[in-house]
C-alpha cells in the first residue's frame, strides 16, 4: 500500500497523504485485531466503535483517493519534464518514402518559419508545398544551399522566390553540414545511405529540439554567402550552370560577381 514510487521523488504532500493513509488502515487493521465479533456484544458497540470504524474505512477511502491524485499529478509533471528535455519525441524514419513523407508533414504544420539546409533535393511536392506555403505569407523561409551545385529542380523551386521579403537563401560551398529541415516545433534530418537517392531519416518533436536545430540552421547559415541574384541559381545548377569551373574558388568568384552585378539602386 505504501509501496514508493521507482524514479518517482516524494513530496512533503504525498508524504502527509500517505501517512494519513497508513495511520487510517491501522486503526481498522486494530479494530479488527481486536475482537471484531466480540464488540457486537459490548453494550457501547452500537453507538462508539461503530461510528470509529466507518472513519477509519472512511479516512483510507479518502486518503486512497487524495493518494492517487496526488501520485498522477507527479506523474504527469514528470511526463511534462521528459518531454520538454526532448527525451521524447523522437521517430527514426527507415526510408526515403516516410522521410518525404514527414517533411510535407513538417512544411504543412509549419506556421512561422522553415529552415532548410541541402541543395539535392528533387522531391516536387515537397518543393511546391514550401511554395505555396511561402506565397500564402504563412512562414518565412531560409534555405542554405550547399556543396558545388544544387539540383534543377531545387533552382526552378527557388527562382520564383528569391526576390521575396520573408525569404533568405545561403549558399556554403562546404557539405559538411549535412541535411536539415526546421519548422518552429518539428526537425527532421535526412541520414545518407551508400545508395544515391536513398536515405534514412530522424525526426524530432517540440520547441525546444526545434529551437537548438534553429540555432545549428543559423551557425551555418552565418558561414556562407547571401545569395539574391537568380542568376547566381542559374550558375549553382547541375544543368542550368557551366560543368566546369566547380570548384571553391571559382564558384566564389562567379557567385560574387553575379551578386555584385545585382546590387544596382533600384
Ligand atoms: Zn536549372
Amino acid at each position: 500500500m505504501l509501496k514508493a514510487k521507482s524514479g518517482v521523488q516524494t513530496g512533503l504532500g504525498e508524504r502527509i497523504v500517505l501517512a494519513a493513509q497508513g495511520l487510517g488502515a491501522l486503526v481498522v487493521i486494530v479494530l479488527s485485531v481486536l475482537d471484531w465479533t466480540g464488540l457486537l456484544s459490548l453494550p457501547w458497540f452500537d453507538a462508539q466503535a461503530y461510528r470509529i470504524i466507518l472513519l477509519a474505512v472512511a479516512v483510507v477511502l479518502l486518503t486512497l483517493f487524495v493518494e492517487r491524485l496526488t501520485v498522477l499529478r507527479s506523474i504527469k509533471t514528470d511526463l511534462s519534464l521528459l518531454r520538454n528535455s526532448g527525451h521524447v519525441g523522437a521517430r527514426y524514419l527507415t526510408d526515403s518514402d516516410s522521410v518525404l513523407r514527414q517533411l510535407q508533414v513538417l512544411v504543412d504544420s509549419a506556421s512561422e518559419k522553415i529552415l532548410a539546409l541541402g541543395a539535392k533535393s528533387t522531391a516536387i511536392a515537397y518543393l511546391e508545398r514550401i511554395s505555396r506555403k511561402v506565397t500564402d505569407g504563412d512562414v518565412t523561409y531560409s534555405r542554405l544551399l550547399t556543396g558545388d551545385h544544387i539540383t534543377h529542380e531545387l533552382h526552378q523551386h527557388l527562382l520564383g522566390l528569391i526576390n521575396l521579403a520573408p525569404v533568405n537563401v545561403g549558399w556554403n560551398y562546404s557539405e559538411k553540414y549535412g541535411n536539415l529541415t526546421v519548422s518552429e516545433r518539428e526537425v527532421l534530418l535526412a541520414i545518407p545511405t551508400p545508395h544515391p537517392n536513398r536515405f534514412r531519416g530522424l525526426k524530432l518533436v517540440g520547441p525546444e529540439q526545434a529551437g537548438l536545430f534553429s540555432e545549428v540552421f543559423w551557425e551555418a547559415f552565418r558561414e556562407g554567402m547571401n545569395l539574391n541574384n537568380p542568376r547566381s541559381l542559374e550558375i549553382l545548377c547541375e544543368e542550368c550552370g557551366s560543368s566546369t569551373h566547380r570548384g571553391e574558388f571559382e564558384l566564389k568568384e562567379m557567385l560574387t560577381k553575379a551578386e555584385d552585378a545585382y546590387r544596382v539602386p533600384g
